[in-house]
């Protein structure tokens, strides 16, 4: 069942201008942003994004958005009318982008099954979903749900959330694609990457163009537009140490807001789009430094030895640093497509120094690694583990007899299920251990 577009609610943004005695119109995505439909011969448009990043930029855009000077306003309607009298020419750094302010392709469908499209596996449906491919599709799923009042919730590739129940409202599945180089001076490459693109791809694509800096994070599922909410990490890498940039929509506005990597607070498996922005944008795109001179990183886990079996520790390359992370994790990690899981379910707690003396009086084994803050980061694999959880299986659910840290789903099984093993694991934990565990995954519906 497909739902037609709706009539749009008015959010802030866009807001469409026109220059007085000129045929350039402009939509204004946000305070800092704009994109400008140039006339080009006859039937053409010729299309520009900007972005203030100076000041006298950012006076302009705000002028525009005042209407000072020359800029007059235009409703939206007359706006699509003008844009739709001339075709539009993508300049050659909108490649991969869909930038077609008259493209709302996007359309609901209706009791859409989620069991397939979360890797837990976990059998719900949502009421609607709208698979957005733009900006502007972004926008319309956004109206769409303040005009239904349904509840909205973003999902990229499912693999780090857990669906307690049905989900009463729409869902944005989130489809906008595309790779596009912004900036490339001698080895240093910066690229922006759309949030639908998937994770895996995006960190082999760059890595066999020589773009280095992302192979460590090799075969981690999902998409890239969910890699700074929690600042995916793994074998020494995360994502913090090549981000440049991202993009996002305001949930409630429309604006588009480039946060920077200072803005963003990353931490381990956190960012501020966790913490007191959660909920509140939806991010469309990922710019990424990358430097093609990138030392190796081969310190972390078993990179090394990964690399002498594969008989190239002597000569290695970026590209056989990101097999070694992919033979290491195919043999430890259980693969979503043959057993429903999350990957790490919980975090590992970073606690004291004076908690982890008295952990360390009980268990002088404990697993545990001494952060630059003084706090001590312990491994949370090791204490379930310890706790006897390891293969542990009960019904549908259980943990992954290769890693304590992985709950897996053996089909037929309900997210309360999975939710309560971990609990009893968290106040098992707790119990004898004194220490509190925290969940990686998100849970929707609880
Ligand atoms: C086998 C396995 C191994 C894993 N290994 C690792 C690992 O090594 N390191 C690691 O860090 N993680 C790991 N994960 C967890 C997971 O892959 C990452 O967290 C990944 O970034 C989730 O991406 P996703 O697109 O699937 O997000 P989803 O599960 O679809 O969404 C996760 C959260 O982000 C929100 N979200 C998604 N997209 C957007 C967007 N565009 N804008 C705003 N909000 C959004 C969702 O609403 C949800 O709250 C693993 C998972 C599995 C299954």
């Amino acid at each position: 069942m497909r739902c037609e577009l709706a009539r749009a609610m008015e959010m802030t943004f866009p807001k469409y201008r026109k220059l007085a005695g000129s045929n350039s119109v402009y939509a204004i995505e946000g305070t800092h942003h704009v994109t400008e439909w140039q006339p080009m011969g006859s039937e053409g448009w010729i299309v520009h994004r900007h972005f203030a990043s100076d000041y006298p930029r950012f006076v302009w855009i705000r002028e525009m958005e005042q209407c000072s000077g020359d800029f007059e306003s235009l409703t939206s309607n007359e706006w699509k009318e003008l844009i739709a009298a001339r075709h539009e020419h993508q300049p050659t750094e909108a490649i991969g982008r869909n930038l077609d302010p008259l493209s709302h392709p996007e359309e609901c469908s209706f009791n859409w099954a989620m069991a397939e499209r979360t890797t837990f596996g976990v059998e719900a449906s949502a009421r609607a979903c709208a698979e957005v491919r733009s900006d502007a599709g972004v926008r319309w799923a956004l109206c769409e749900a303040q005009r239904q009042t349904w509840p909205l919730m973003i999902l990229g590739g499912g693999s780090n959330i857990l669906m307690h129940s049905d989900w009463p409202g729409l869902v944005m599945h989130m489809n906008i694609r595309g790779v596009e180089v912004i900036y490339e001076e001698g080895n240093v490459v910066h690229a922006t990457v759309g949030a639908g693109e998937n994770w895996h791809d995006w960190v082999m694509l760059a890595t066999q163009n020589g773009w280095h800096g992302l192979e460590n994070l090799a075969l981690i599922p999902g998409s890239v537009g969910a890699s700074p909410m929690q600042n995916i990490g793994a074998y020494g890498v995360e994502l913090k140490d090549r981000f440049l940039w991202l993009e996002a929509i305001n949930r409630e506005t429309g604006a588009l807001q480039r946060f920077d990597h200072e803005v963003c607070q990353f931490g381990y498996r956190q960012s501020i789009f966790k913490a007191e922005e959660r909920e509140r944008w939806v991010i469309v795109r990922v710019a990424f430094a990358l430097d093609r001179d990138a030392p190796l990183c081969t310190e972390y886990g078993a990179i090394q030895s990964e690399l002498e079996a594969m008989g190239v520790a002597e000569s290695a390359t970026h590209f056989d640093v990101a097999q070694a992370v992919m033979n290491i994790r195919r043999s430890k990690l259980p693969d979503p497509n043959e057993l429903g899981n999350a990957g790490s379910f919980f975090k590992n707690p970073v606690i004291s120094r004076e908690a982890f003396q008295k952990v360390l009086a009980n268990h002088p084994d404990v697993v545990h690694y001494a952060l630059e803050s003084g706090q001590v980061k312990l491994a949370a694999g090791w204490l379930i583990e310890q706790a006897g959880w390891k293969g542990y299986r009960k019904g549908s659910c259980g943990v992954h007899d290769r890693q304590a840290l992985v709950l897996v789903h053996y089909g037929g099984g309900t997210g309360a299920e999975l939710w309560n093993l971990a609990q009893s694991i968290m106040e098992d934990v707790k119990l004898k251990f004194g220490v509190q565990l925290e969940p990686e995954v998100n849970q929707v519906g609880v």
